[in-house]
């Protein structure tokens, strides 16, 4: 079976629905509040274990209730919690208000996943056994470089997610095997206001890139091939919270398979579309043989 790895963040995100978001010094009666688990690294994990590979998530939950239930939701989902490290403290959390025309503010505090500033004993080993390491920018820097730089000695392709988007040094461009921005990041890495363009140019940093375009789909660029446009299904979309992590947790599955990219994409490409049919993150990441029903 496939071996994923993913470096990266666990979150509970405190979901708060309101009308009208309160401005400073306001107090508003809200609608209803969740707790939902997320973080762009639980995220992924959950995403490549559903679309069938072994998976396992590197990085720390406070040991709080939070932590327990961020740990619960990946292992219910088939990830590896071994090297999810609980540390003391609060978890990462992303306290977040909805308002009714679907705007949204958002505070991270994030708690334990400042801890991961560094690999821990036998994280290497993990990485080294991988067929792929999942990153994204979700904690600190430092971890993240090492992951890329731990993966390339071993020869462990990278998959790298620069959400939130943040200059990127050099160390890491030059351990990174695919780049997964979405349209915005693209444009904020490169200055380029044209995702063609912005994908051009990150050519220049990475050998690979494949920049989402929501309901338009993918574009992806190499050095060595013309450019690949892949369409999106058309879904009916009900919430698109996740799909770029649904995105890039498939499509790590599918290369690690080998099977070819323009196959990978677009299989990468079904699995978020699934996603978005369904309300929630994690929680509507589709399962591999829903993937495969839609891709075929
Ligand atoms: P992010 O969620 O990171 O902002 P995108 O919005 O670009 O990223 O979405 C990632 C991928 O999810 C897209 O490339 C596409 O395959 C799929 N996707 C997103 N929105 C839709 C949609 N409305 N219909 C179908 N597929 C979608």
């Amino acid at each position: 079976m496939t071996h994923i790895a993913v470096l990266g963040s666990t979150n509970m995100d405190l979901v708060t629905y309101v009308a009208k978001a309160p401005q400073r010094g306001e107090t508003v009666t809200g609608r209803e509040f969740r707790t939902i688990p997320g973080g762009k690294g639980a995220n992924q994990a959950i995403a490549a274990a559903r679309a069938g590979a072994t998976v396992s998530m590197i990085g720390a939950v406070g040991n709080d209730a939070f932590g327990a239930r961020l740990r619960e939701t990946l292992e219910h989902s088939g990830v590896d919690t071994d090297f999810l490290r609980t540390v003391e403290g609060p978890s990462g959390t992303a306290h977040i208000v909805v308002d009714d025309e679907g705007g949204n503010s958002i505070v991270v505090i994030p708690g334990a996943n400042g801890t991961v500033d560094h690999l821990s004993p036998g994280d290497e080993g993990v990485i080294a056994s991988a067929d792929a390491l999942l990153l994204q920018l979700e904690i600190p820097l430092a971890a993240v470089v090492a992951g890329a730089e731990a993966a390339r000695r071993h020869g462990v392709r990278t998959v790298l997610t620069p959400s939130p988007a943040r200059p990127l040094p050099p160390e890491l461009l030059a351990a990174t095997d695919l780049l997964v921005p979405n349209e915005y990041e693209a444009i904020t890495l490169t200055g380029h206001p044209d995702p063609r363009a912005a994908a051009a140019a990150l050519l220049e940093v990475v050998p690979c890139a494949v920049v989402t375009l929501g309901a338009t789909g993918c574009l992806y660029v190499t050095r060595d091939a013309e450019p690949l446009v892949v369409p999106a299904p058309r879904v009916e979309a009900v919430d698109s919270t996740g799909a770029g992590d649904t995105f890039a947790g498939a499509l790590a599955v599918a290369l690690a398979e080998e099977k070819p990219v323009r196959e990978a994409l677009s299989w990468a490409a079904a699995a978020a579309s699934l996603s978005v049919e369904r309300p929630g993150a994690s929680a509507s990441m589709p399962y591999r043989p829903e993937i495969d029903a839609r891709f075929t």
